[in-house]
């Protein structure tokens, strides 16, 4: 049978209103890659595959959860949506709000979006508001705006974005015929860690049994879950998890707990070192805070913390490189330029 969108194959297994009127890019339904080199790179004795979410519609993980939010929303003949981001959100609210005839609103915090993020929400038709303040500022707006006024609130406290996000629990347990022993992942606003951890309880035992333990990964200067308290200026250059206060926070400790696993840091350099080896060893290119499950996992492999050996263990690559080509181009030299002569060419290559 083809392959109808998230909604259509585990539709049954998500908490949805019967009013839903499914509303799909055919998102979900992305590749489990073995990374079998970087697994060497790190040590090796172990099996690792790349969960690469970046293969969605609009680039990363957050259409799982929109295509739930917003099928829900216009089966409750909602016309306006509205969401708080750092980018990745308002790109797959704007595609999903707009495949389904309605108007779609997204904050943003000013001159912190990485440009491909910011060009699709705008591509996508949405009315895009910067303000003057941090995610976390924005996301106060928008649950005060969306109380007030009728316009439905899409960011992943609407509990039907969980929903969706289980689904790629289930995937994973679909592609290895069984839960991985670990899961590694990043943590912003910890809807995905939620989701997921909600998605590996439903499925063990209902297909396959196992739970995995959970490593989430904060980026050091905005690590609100490892220092026990908000941050008021989150700092990173993983700007999807550059979020001080997240909401689902409790959450994702009882995520990491429950799993007997946990949550830890890692340095920006760390981050922005996985980014490229991912690239150069695999061919997987992702945005930085993608690359921060990896990165958590080889600081704890490194520190001897973590014994990997044996293990069979997932990393969520939550987003595409693609949309936030600045890091890699940035500081960078210009390509050489060769007159358009053979010889030219063979000095340059061949030295
Ligand atoms: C949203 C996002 C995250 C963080 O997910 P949370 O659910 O907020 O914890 C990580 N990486 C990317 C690319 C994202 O878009």
């Amino acid at each position: 049978m083809p392959y109808r969108g998230l909604l259509a194959h585990y539709g049954p297994l998500l908490d949805l209103p019967a009013h839903t009127r499914p509303v799909t890019l055919l998102e979900g339904n992305t590749p489990l890659i073995p990374a079998v080199s970087l697994a060497r790179q790190l040590g090796g004795g172990f099996e690792l595959y790349i969960k690469y979410e970046g293969l969605n519609p609009t680039g990363s993980f957050k259409d799982r959860g929109m295509t739930a939010a917003i099928s829900e929303a216009l089966g409750r003949g909602v016309t306006t949506v509205i969401c708080a981001s750092t980018g990745n959100t308002a790109a797959s609210a704007a595609a999903y709000a707009a495949r389904a005839g309605m108007k779609s609103i997204v904050l943003i915090p000013q001159g912190k979006v990485a440009a491909g993020k910011l060009a699709g929400a705008i591509a996508y038709g949405a009315q895009v508001i910067q303000i003057d303040g941090s995610f976390d500022d924005a996301l106060t707006m928008v649950v005060e705006i969306s109380r007030k006024h009728p316009i439905s609130l899409v960011n992943s406290i609407n509990p039907y974005r969980i929903e969706g996000q289980k689904t790629a629990a289930f995937e994973i347990c679909d592609g290895l015929e069984q839960a991985p022993d670990w899961l590694c992942l990043p943590v912003g606003n910890a809807g995905n860690i939620t989701a997921y951890w909600a998605g590996f309880k439903q499925y063990n035992n209902l297909k396959w049994s196992g739970l995995p333990h959970i490593l989430g990964v904060q980026a050091a200067g905005a690590a609100p879950l490892v220092l026990g308290h908000p941050v008021e200026h989150p700092e990173t250059v993983a700007t999807a998890i550059r979020i001080g206060k997240p909401a689902r926070g409790e959450q994702a400790l009882e995520a990491a707990e429950e799993s007997a696993g946990r949550i830890i840091a890692v340095s920006d350099e760390e981050i922005v070192a996985m980014q490229k080896l991912l690239a150069r060893l695999e061919g997987i290119w992702v945005e930085p805070a993608s690359a921060a499950g990896l990165a958590g996992l080889a600081h704890e492999i490194a520190a001897g913390k973590f014994d990997a050996r044996g293990r069979r263990i997932v990393a969520i690559c939550t987003g595409h490189g693609l949309k936030d080509p600045e890091i890699v181009t940035q500081g960078m030299d210009k390509p050489k330029i060769v007159a358009p002569q053979l010889q030219a060419l063979e000095e340059v290559i061949l030295g």
